[in-house]
Formats: C-alpha cells, structure tokens, sequence
C-alpha cells in the first residue's frame, strides 16, 4: 500500500500532526495514522495539567499567536487552576500565581482524531509499526501479519521508547537519568473540606519522588490525579516507583490526610523523558519526522510534554504540506520548532540539572533551599527561568552541600 503521510502513533502528538494536517490538505493527499491502541488516547497516561495560553505565551513567545493557540474548547477543559504550591519535604509550602488547567485529554486526543477522520485521513487502531526500512514501514493490523506501507513521509510520534526514532537512525543512547519512571491513581471522594481545586500541588522528598516530583493535580472538587515520579540513579534501588506512591498516599504527613476519605479510581504507570530533545529529529533518507515524545520534546523541570506535542504536531503539519507541494525541505521543521521551543527546552533542562545538584540525594539540602526560596523565585522556577539569587549562588553550590547534610 502507498500514501502521502504515514503518522505512527496517535497521542497528542500524532493526534496533533494528523489534526492539523488533513485541515491544510483535507482529501488532497492520502494520509495514514495508525496506533497500537483499539482506542488511541487512553487510558490517560498522563497528569493533563496544562498551563494557560498566557502562561504558554511567556514561556514560548515565538509560538505565532500563542494566546488562540492554545487555546481549549471548555469542553475539555476538566477544571482551572491559579496557583502552584512547592511543599518541601519537611512540610514548608511555597506559593505562587500561575494558571492553568485540568484537561479531559483522552477526550481532546479523540476529539482531534475523529476531526483528522471527517477532514479525510485514515486511522487504523490497534495496528502496531514492527519495522522499518527506509521510506517502507510494516504495519501488524489488528494482529494480522505485518503489511508494507511505503510513504512520502513518515511521522514518529510513538513516544518516549519510539521505534521509529531507532528505525530511523536517530535514537541517541541517554543514560536512565534522563528518564523518569511515573506512576499515578485517578483518586476521587476526597474530601473537599481539605481540598482546594484550584492549586497544583507538587511535592519533594527523597521517600516519594527520589530526583523528581509528586504531584495532586485537581480534576474537580472532589477528584485528582496523584502521582510520583521517580529516576533509577537517585532511588539507587531503594524504592520502587509503586512503593513511592503507596508512601506518598499513606504515609505522608498532608497528603494521606487529605486523601483519608478518597477511592482509587485508576492507576496507571509511564515513563517520560526528561533529558534535552534528540539533536536530529529529521532523517532525509527514510523521511522521517519525529514528534513529542518521541523527540524527546518534554519540559524537562516539570516532565510537561502536552503544549509542547501541539506545536511540533503543527510545524510538523507545516512542513509537510510545503515539502509535499515542492515548496520546502523536511529539514524546515527542525529549524522552526528549534525557533519555537528550543529556549525553553534548555532552561528547563538547565533548572532540571540544577535540581539535581542541590537534592543530590538529601532532603536536608532540598529543604535548606526551598526554605530560602521566595513567591518570585518559585514563580521563576515555573516560568523556566533560573532565580537570580540561585545563579549567584551557584558556584558555591558544591562548597554549600558539603555543609549541608
Ligand atoms: C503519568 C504522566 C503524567 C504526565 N503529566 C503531564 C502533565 O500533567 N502535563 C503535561 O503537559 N505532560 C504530562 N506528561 C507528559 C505527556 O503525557 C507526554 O509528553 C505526552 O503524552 C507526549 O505525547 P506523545 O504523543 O509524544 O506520546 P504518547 O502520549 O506516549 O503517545 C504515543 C502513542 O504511540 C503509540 N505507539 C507506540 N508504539 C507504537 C507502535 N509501534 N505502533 C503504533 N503505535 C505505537 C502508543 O500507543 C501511543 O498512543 C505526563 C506523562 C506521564 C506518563
């Protein structure tokens, strides 16, 4: 079989290329998206904590018209958020304005699929990529025997372990602490006496997220998604991701109160990538493009991957429609999402390494600098950028965490 554009993997980053796509080409081209999933989107594997489009605009300021951009249909929208709260791990909690919101994002994923359908793609679920030679990609349909699909391009958005990415020659061999491992629970019945739902809440601590995270992200007033994240060289072997999040729910001293009364809806498990995105994400022989996850297009300080799987699904789209009407190369997208997200990329990813020094595997440290923390150095924190009075500080940092135990 041949097509025009073959989309291997449709989360939101697949989902996002397909969408915008068949709206610049509608039935023009003949254009494939298959997923592994009977039901790609879900189960949500996911936080779908998104930060607002004026939020989106400050961090990513060469997105064209970022504030309708990313901007949601309410629909999707599960609830609005205003503030980030950091608790340290002795209990300290620092705040800051920033807002966002809650998405159904299985339902958006979905929504965006059945758009690219109507508009004149194909979509082919539970249908796995097993190889790849050059521009020939073999596809199991349903579990069938692998069929070729020759196409003029090839999207990988297969995510954080892409096939494709290595297929295409373009993986990079990243050591685990550029991953983390994450589990979550979809819990509900807390009790909204204790329960604010317009605050992130993230947590530190070496027992519950060991060179990352945990997380309350409100679903509603009474529902959130909780969660832990967890890097193999910090945790050093001493706790696994599901025991971080048994003790994050029942052992720690604000959350096991606030979850007393909750049910565990769902529980999933993830893996996300949190180094800096792959060097080469265009391979001109296989024509191949790699999206999202698979580029390993993440914030890395936060784990965030949503708003960023949106704009390089778009450029993708972009790039496509000019290299397929003989107006552009494939090597344009490179260049435009570098423009779009590439700041950002590595101030987080500089954030995420300065994290990294500070914790170096002790709370005290963490809780020492959280403490000297204020509103406007958190909310630089989450706007990516590096505090000041923590740039100064840190060519001493080496000197300081021999003091600090
Ligand atoms: C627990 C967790 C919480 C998170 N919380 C947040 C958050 O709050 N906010 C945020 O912005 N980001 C969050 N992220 C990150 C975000 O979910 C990802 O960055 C985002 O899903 C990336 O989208 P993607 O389409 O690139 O990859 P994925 O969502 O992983 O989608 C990849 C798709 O490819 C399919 N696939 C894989 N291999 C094949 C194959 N061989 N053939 C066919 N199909 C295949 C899969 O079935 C899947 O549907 C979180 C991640 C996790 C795991």
């Amino acid at each position: 079989m041949k097509v025009d554009v073959l989309v291997v993997g449709l989360g939101p980053a697949g989902a996002s290329t397909l969408y915008n796509l068949t709206k610049i080409v509608g039935k023009e081209y003949s254009i494939l998206g298959i997923d592994k999933r009977e039901r790609p989107g879900f189960p949500v594997q996911c936080g779908e904590f998104m930060p607002s489009p004026e939020e989106m605009a400050i961090l990513t300021p060469n997105v064209p018209d970022a504030h309708n951009f990313y901007k949601f249909n309410s629909k999707f929208i599960s609830t609005r958020t205003n503030r980030i709260s950091f608790h340290s791990p002795s209990g300290k909690v620092i705040q800051t304005p920033f807002e966002g919101y809650t998405l159904h994002r299985g339902a958006w994923n979905e929504d965006l699929l059945d758009s690219a359908e109507s508009a004149g793609a194909q979509i082919w679920r539970s249908s796995r990529a097993t190889d790849m030679k050059k521009t020939t990609t073999w596809v199991s349909r349903k579990g069938l025997s692998p069929e070729p699909i020759e196409a003029q391009v090839i999207i990988g958005a297969d995510g954080a372990r892409s096939r494709i990415a290595r297929w295409a020659g373009l993986a990079e061999k990243r050591n685990t602490e550029h991953f983390v491992y994450v589990k979550q629970h979809v819990m509900t019945n807390i009790d909204s006496s204790k329960f604010d739902p317009t605050d992130i809440q993230m947590f530190f601590g070496e027992n519950y997220a060991p060179g990352a995270y945990a997380w309350v992200i409100p679903k509603d007033g009474t529902t959130a998604n909780v969660g832990v994240g967890l890097r193999i060289p910090m945790s050093k072997g001493r706790i696994t991701v599901s025991q971080a999040l048994d003790n994050f729910t029942l052992n720690h001293p604000y959350v096991s109160e606030l979850l007393r009364s909750a049910t565990i809806e769902t529980t999933i498990g993830g893996l996300v990538p949190v180094g800096l995105p792959l060097k080469k994400t265009v391979d001109e022989n296989s024509k191949t493009l790699l999206v999202g996850d698979s580029a390993c297009q993440v914030v890395s300080s936060v784990g965030g991957g949503i708003p960023t799987a949106m704009v390089a699904g778009s450029i993708a789209a972009d790039t496509i429609h000019s290299y397929l009407i003989g107006n552009g190369s494939l090597s344009d997208y490179q260049t435009k999402w570098e423009e779009q997200m590439m700041t950002m990329f590595i101030r987080s990813y500089k954030l995420r390494q300065l994290f990294d020094k500070i914790s170096s595997g002790s709370d005290n440290r963490v809780q020492w600098y959280l403490n000297r923390l204020k509103t406007s150095d958190v909310s630089d924190v989450v706007h990516c950028r590096v505090p000041l009075k923590v740039s100064l500080a840190f060519p001493f940092i080496k000197y300081l965490n021999l003091l600090i135990n």
